[in-house]
């Protein structure tokens, strides 16, 4: 008899659990440990922040369905491991011995690696459900006052499909309320091009998403590595009517700096480098 314990119960740790229940032996124990009590379904996080969902519609309690499925359930997190004897230590005070582990505890978020930039700084942030259903309220008061935005993905970010989708997901929010043109968009990555998604480009790709951006008058901003973000200042405005009067926490990304050896950005609408200025959200 074996004891299988996963760490993590997102999309990674939970099929694991279905998929070791299947493959192992009827006597052995599998155990799924995580710091959540519901399975969040991350890909859903760009509907919540615009309010097309609702953050429990895209959670699932995890104690029930892993009964179901005759899978132990720790809500815990794990706070220490010891390969030698085989052991976590989890926040609760317990100590759990395996045979087997399984780690699926996903990405840890680096917004202390840029200032200013988070939902603890002055952007928002779908990475997480919490995340994005704290994006959804600034969404919300963002659609009474509208002014210019900016989406995008910081450096190191291993996941840019997202942005990509959250842009066009803003674009289209805002064209059902009848508000775009109140809005310039504006893309900020350090992909070296459109349609890149730290893969090199995926197919067409390029093309593609190049077309989709201008088509949804998504101005973009390629090969930049994003210094700080920072609350906006009345007298730092550049002309953009209307949208400083507002009373809510303005966003500033102050300056863009190129990659070394790579390319000068592309700005499809000949806006300047630095000093540009909207509310961000990141995607990915
Ligand atoms: C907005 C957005 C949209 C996306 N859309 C797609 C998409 O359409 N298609 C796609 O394939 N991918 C998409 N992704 C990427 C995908 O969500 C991730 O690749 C995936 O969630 C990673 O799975 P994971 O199990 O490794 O980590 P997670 O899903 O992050 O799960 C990790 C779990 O471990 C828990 N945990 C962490 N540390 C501990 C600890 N110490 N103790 C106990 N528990 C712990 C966490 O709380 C979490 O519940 C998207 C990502 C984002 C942010």
């Amino acid at each position: 008899m074996a004891h299988i314990v996963i760490m993590g119960a997102g999309l990674g740790g939970v099929p694991m659990a279905f998929e070791m229940r299947n493959k192992a032996r009827r006597e052995d124990t599998i155990t799924v440990v995580c710091d959540q009590p519901t399975f969040n379904f991350t890909p859903s996080n760009p509907w919540v922040a615009v309010d097309w969902r609702q953050a429990d519609q895209i959670k699932v309690e995890l104690a029930p369905v892993f009964k179901r499925k005759k899978i132990e359930f720790v809500h815990a997190r794990v706070e220490g491991l010891d390969p030698k004897n085989n052991t976590l230590t989890l926040s609760d005070g317990q100590t759990i011995s395996y045979d087997y582990l399984v780690i699926a505890t996903g990405p840890e978020l680096a917004f202390d690696e840029v200032e200013g930039l988070g939902p603890d700084g002055y952007t928002v942030s779908i990475c997480t459900t919490d995340h994005a259903d704290n994006a959804r309220k600034k969404w919300l008061d963002f659609v009474e006052d509208p002014g210019p935005i900016i989406v995008g993905a910081a450096q190191g970010a291993s996941c840019y499909g997202p942005a990509y989708e959250f842009a066009m997901i803003m674009d289209t929010d805002l064209r059902k309320r009848k508000i775009r043109d109140k809005v310039p968009m504006t893309y900020v990555t350090a992909e070296p091009y459109i349609g890149h998604l730290g893969l090199n480009g995926v197919g067409d790709t390029k093309g593609m998403l190049e077309s989709e951006m201008r088509n949804r008058h998504i101005n973009w901003i390629t090969n930049a590595r994003i210094k700080k973000s920072q609350r906006w200042h009345d007298g730092d405005r550049r002309g953009e009517r209307g949208w400083l009067g507002g009373g809510h926490p303005r966003t500033a990304l102050q300056t863009f700096d190129d990659v070394a050896g790579l390319s000068r950005h592309q700005t499809p609408d000949g806006a300047g480098r630095s000093g540009q200025s909207a509310r961000l959200c990141h995607g990915g």
